[in-house]
């Protein structure tokens, strides 16, 4: 058997974190089976759907790298093998004409609620043998609804939430196509998984409720039936649903703030899958991992420190020339033109250890890039009398010295040792006069990013 999994989003806002950790799955799914992993667009709410959702769904999933080996398939492209299906099942019998009206429908719920019992439709135009059928009313237009078995249970053994029956009894003939033909959205998943020869449906657990209803349809269809794994909704810290309250909620806001899509792909593997202890891994050793079996049943939790800690793992091991063209954009929008500046790969590999965001490392480069502005308070304060002829000999050695950190440092422990001066007197002057601030890397390294001439024009300014 090959495996096919799908990723079926409803394109009615941009592309959340849960849609996009169960996409991860399917797609993890199908990878690690060698598997085809199909996108499918589920746009059969006109009123929702919109082209800006599926391209935020599509750009999404391009920036964290899952792609679809089939798809995008379109359900509205679909209608025709719709409604040639509901037009077999009317043939077959395991569909039907019913001319309830829609009023008729809610007080016959109505009376039920009344008398305590689960509201459903009463089966008054569902054909039995022997039956006879009321008369049809004038100028009505029928829904069609399938012909759910009464009798017997519908179980599946549910590759997350282990084995689930439920009762015939408990559903209704589901209506599968309105009055105007348009067919409804569990048929249209039913028929879709069906053509589509899906092998394993993982999808969020808020789907639970139609299993049974879309297993049931399969079966009438003669179709085979999948297994269906539903994974637990993402909760907040706070233990309520994973809303805009608990930070950005859409994956395209991740790279916006600097995330990068292997540290969110990372993330989101681990909400709700373990592999032992295990916190950093590859998608290849996810995939290779990656089994239905270790999914957890409970929520997870959305704990944004993780993320960053994540983040900053995959900046520092990051390569330097890809962590520049992130960060030139988001630096240059803070501090304008860079290329008269130094080395901005230098910049990040002195400033990545700490970073954990693109943003937050564009932000600490910055002072690199920025005439510095040092606080006159503290300058008075770090520029004593003391240490300017060591600062003035420090610049007029800088002008020959060797340009690398260890002749840098070589000539930073010759002058303390003859002007009896300890490491701070020295750096903490220059790393006001250098960037502006008393925090940054070793004196060393900034001198040496900086450059030799505009070193020495900065020191030389206050001497
Ligand atoms: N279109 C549904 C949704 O976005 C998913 C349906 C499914 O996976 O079966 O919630």
């Amino acid at each position: 058997m090959t495996v096919r999994t799908r990723f079926a989003p409803s394109p009615t806002g941009f592309l959340h974190l849960g849609g996009a950790r169960t996409a991860l799955f399917a797609w993890a799914y199908a990878r690690r089976h060698s598997g085809t992993f199909i996108l499918r667009i589920e746009d059969t709410d006109l009123e929702r759907s919109t082209p800006e959702a599926v391209q935020a769904i599509i750009e999404g999933m391009l920036w964290l790298g899952l792609q679809h080996d089939e798809g995008p398939f379109f359900q509205m492209q679909r209608m025709d093998r719709y409604r040639e299906v509901i037009a077999q099942m009317l043939e077959q019998g395991t569909a039907y004409h019913c001319y309830t009206s829609p009023e008729e429908v809610e007080a016959m719920r109505e009376k039920q609620r009344a008398a305590g019992k689960k509201p459903r439709y009463d089966g008054t135009w569902r054909p039995e043998p022997g039956k006879a059928l009321p008369a049809i009313p004038a100028g009505r237009k029928p829904v069609v609804r399938f012909r759910n078995p009464q009798d017997g249970e519908v179980t599946w053994n549910d590759a997350v939430k282990g084995p689930i029956t439920i009762s015939n009894q408990e559903m209704d003939d589901l209506v599968i196509a309105r009055p105007d033909g348009t067919p409804t959205y569990n048929f249209c998943v039913v028929v879709d998984d069906w053509d589509m020869k899906i092998t394993h449906v993982i999808r969020g657990d808020d789907h639970v409720n139609n299993t049974p209803r879309q297993i049931n349809i399969l079966k009438s269809l003669g179709a085979e039936v999948p297994v269906y794994g539903h994974v637990p909704m993402i909760l907040g810290a706070d233990g309520e649903k994973l809303s805009k309250r608990h930070g950005a909620v859409s994956v395209m806001d991740y790279p916006a703030q600097g995330f990068l899509p292997e540290a969110m792909l990372n993330y989101l593997a681990r909400l709700g899958w373990s592999h032992g202890d295990e916190e950093i891994f590859t998608m290849e050793q996810f995939c290779a991992w990656f089994d239905l079996n270790h999914l957890t049943k409970s929520p997870a939790q959305f704990n944004p420190e993780k993320l960053a800690w994540l983040n900053n793992h995959y900046i520092k091991a990051a390569d330097n020339a890809r962590l520049a063209s992130l960060v030139r954009p988001v630096l240059e929008a803070e501090v304008g033109e860079t290329s008269g500046g130094p080395d901005l790969q230098a910049a990040i590999e002195l400033m990545k250890e700490r970073a954990h965001t693109i943003n937050d490392l564009a932000l600490s480069c910055s002072m690199f890039y920025k005439e510095p502005r040092p606080d006159q308070g503290l300058m008075a304060e770090h520029l004593i009398e003391g240490v300017k002829p060591a600062l003035s000999e420090y610049a007029s050695q800088l002008k020959s010295v060797t340009w690398n950190r260890a002749a840098l440092s070589a000539l930073m422990k010759g002058l303390l040792a003859t002007h009896k001066l300890k490491m701070p007197q020295l750096a903490m002057p220059l790393r006001l006069m250098l960037t502006g601030q008393l925090q940054t890397p070793s004196i060393d390294a900034v001198v040496e990013l900086i450059g030799r001439d505009t070193a020495v024009a900065r020191i030389e300014k206050y001497l």
